[in-house]
């Protein structure tokens, strides 16, 4: 038995695990912290994808409609030449590189540092699609970009206050410590658009419209304040511009704001008064609050409402922002994003010096360009070249009739996965990669928690680990020594990002460890912002509500709102080779309301056609009471029916993360 990491959500729950042949067991590992042993379906039964007959064995290069079989030494030495040739006739920044939270810290350093050794930040990940939002709403307010507390800390919690998050479905150990917490006689508030099973066992279910978040929380913000329910000592001592936010949200009351968000003003003082009078309350949010034009605002009002409280710094409070990927808070850590170097060190300031007396190179002090803009780029011919490392945005992005565009329109496009992906049939060169059971590294769970990642059996074929692919890719681009190991990796990591210092290999075995971890915390740190906040003192902003991009008409009169399900993980390349997953939810479908359903004489399972005005897509209903009417729900997960054909270009403007939540759509039975 190894013990290693869940390869899916970012509780990062931890496994034991022994693969042989095409058979493997999987438990929970019950001296967890995390997890305690238990399990979700994902971790029981997910596992089998890394034993399927459909993995990539050899690189290959693609000559025309042909894939070769070409050895490593012939793909490498291709990617390193071609790379350097487009680098060297058009600039830097005509290449691009796709890092993944599905890899380790490890790799996510390793493709970022090579991009910007290459002279560009053009670099960047899947968190642009699901919460650099809250990377940008927490640094401005709080100044650090992670939860502010632990899983553990949840059992301290009086109040849950979960808002855009089907924590049960999406983040199941979470949910479960919910629920019987709940059941012990603490209180939940529920926010969402959906009647999740959360919702279902709330004190208060505030079922409001998508897009209408900030009227939300500054109504109940509004309550708060005029009951005099503040924590005054902790505003004046740790805060600063309450006034100017204040001022902002007296603008609120919820007689107002009902006609915004749909819900009544007595459930929204009732739920007011239970977070900020019921205390130590906590914030849970996923995908609901982030992907939306207004993201990152959506963020800061979590923010205002946590401090007005001083629900934060404290045992069982804080704020905990949901990562859907197993490591999305190490890739943003690791500066797998083009504004960010390691250790969010913005990329236009001085403090890149730092990177290059520790790299020994030049490099670039620019913001680069996102993933959502990477594409575009490749349309218009500033981007030549794209490397991609384990991700899928053929299924993923927004837009997506763009992103073909883009990666068609490409004299380079590597990728490095262990799939040939919707994504990799673009591909001019495919690197075949490891899966999370084959490899050695870390990740960082979603409470910051740095964790060891431990192979549990060979790579099949000629694959090899992500880790290994870039680290000669290295050599041959800058002349230097390949690293030999993960924990090689890891040790210059440490010196690159002050908070990772003190962790090293042997002491994150077998609990993690939660940064920061140096000198003055050197067994990790619980809980953040206990006495003063990174950025000092606490930041309120004054955020006024405004309506999301697309807003229903007479056209097109539904919302469409994207997401997942129980079973599978985002664009299903894994999940879906797992035969009791796939058993369980095998085809793509749309939530309607029953009355929705009747009004449009559609039977359940009937085909249907939701179109917005940017795609349309064909797939079979679920009528369902969980959906109120006027909106529809579809996963992203299959590629059958591919939803984000349907989400349009629009961009939060800080985060530049699309909103895959608030799309104006028609249904045709
Ligand atoms: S809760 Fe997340 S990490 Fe835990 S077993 Fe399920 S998918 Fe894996």
């Amino acid at each position: 038995m190894t013990l290693t990491i869940c390869p899916y959500c970012g509780t990062g729950c931890q496994i034991e695990v022994d693969y042989s042949g095409d058979h493997y067991t999987v438990h929970g590992y019950t001296r967890s912290v995390v997890n305690e042993g238990k399990l979700c379906i994902k971790g029981y039964q997910g596992l089998s994808y890394a034993g399927s007959r459909d993995r990539i064995t050899s690189p290959m290069i693609r000559r025309g409609d042909v894939w070769t079989e070409v050895s490593w030494d012939e793909a490498l030495d291709y990617v390193a030449r071609r790379l350097t040739e487009i680098r060297d006739k058009y600039g830097p920044d005509s290449i691009a590189f796709q890092a993944s939270a599905k890899c380790t810290n490890e790799e996510n350093y390793l493709i970022q540092k090579i991009a910007r050794m290459m002279g560009t930040n053009n670099v960047d990940h899947c968190a642009r699609s699901c919460h650099s939002s809250t990377v940008a709403g927490l640094i401005r307010t709080l100044g650090t970009a992670a939860a502010t507390g632990s899983i553990k800390s949840l059992k301290s919690t009086e109040t849950f206050f979960v808002i855009g998050s089907n924590t049960t479905e999406q983040h199941p150990i979470i949910g479960t410590t919910i629920i019987r917490q709940k059941k012990a006689g603490k209180k939940l508030i529920v926010a969402d658009p959906r009647r999740t099973k959360l919702a279902s066992i709330a004190d208060v279910f505030l079922q409001f419209r998508p897009g209408s978040d900030v009227a939300l929380l500054n109504s109940m913000m509004f309550v708060i304040l005029k009951e005099n329910l503040i924590d005054s000592e902790f505003i004046r001592t740790r805060t600063t511009d309450f006034d100017a936010f204040a001022a902002e949200i007296e603008k609120y009351p919820p007689e107002i704001t009902e006609q915004i968000t749909g819900v009544s003003p007595d459930l929204l003082e009732k739920a007011a008064e239970l977070y900020a009078g019921n205390r130590p309350s906590a914030i849970l949010y996923g995908m609901g609050i982030t992907q939306h034009i207004h993201g990152t605002e959506n963020v800061m009002s979590v923010s205002n409402l946590a401090l007005m409280t001083g629900n934060i710094g404290r045992y069982g409070s804080g704020i905990f922002p949901l990562r859907g990927q197993n490591n999305v808070q190490g890739s943003s850590d690791m500066g797998a994003l083009s504004e960010f170097y390691p250790g969010y060190i913005p990329a236009d300031s001085d403090g890149v010096e730092r990177f290059e007396k520790i790299w020994g190179a030049k490099l670039p002090r620019n913001i680069g360009l996102m993933l959502s803009e990477m594409f575009d780029a490749a349309i218009d011919g500033r981007v030549k070249a794209i490397y991609l490392m384990g991700e899928n945005p053929v299924i993923t992005e927004a837009n997506l009739s763009d992103v073909e565009k883009g990666l068609k329109n490409l004299d380079l496009f590597v990728v490095q996965d262990i799939f040939m992906t919707e994504t990799a049939k673009f591909a001019h060169v495919i690197l075949p990669a490891s899966s999370a059971l084959e490899k050695d590294g870390t990740f960082t769970n979603t409470e910051r928690r740095i964790q060891r990642v431990v192979a549990v059996k060979d790579p099949p074929g000629d694959a090899k680990p992500d880790w290994w692919i870039l680290s000669q890719l290295y050599s041959r681009l800058f002349h230097r020594e390949a690293y030999r190991s993960p924990e090689e990796i890891f040790n210059e990591i440490r010196v690159a990002i002050p908070n990772y210092s003190g962790a090293k290999y042997e002491n994150l075995y077998p609990d993690g460890k939660q940064w920061p971890i140096n000198d003055q915390h050197p067994e990790g740190t619980e809980i953040l912002h206990v006495e003063r906040f990174t950025r000092g003192l606490g930041r309120f902003m004054a955020i006024p509500y405004k309506p999301p991009s697309e807003t229903p008409d007479d056209q097109y009169p539904f919302i469409l709102t994207t997401g997942r399900n129980y079973y599978h993980w985002h664009s299903g390349t894994m999940t879906r080779r797992s035969d009791i997953l796939e058993r369980e939810s095998p085809n793509p479908y749309v939530e309607i309301s029953v009355n929705d359903a009747k009004k449009l004489s559609i039977r359940n399972g009937q085909s249907i056609t939701v179109e917005s005005r940017h795609g349309s897509i064909r797939l079979p209903a679920m009528v369902t009471s969980k959906i109120p009417d006027g909106i529809v729900f579809v996963p992203f997960h299959f590629k059958e029916a591919r939803v984000n054909l349907l989400v349009g270009e629009n961009l939060d403007p800080y985060s530049k993360i699309p909103e895959f939540k608030v799309v104006a759509v028609r249904v045709i039975a």
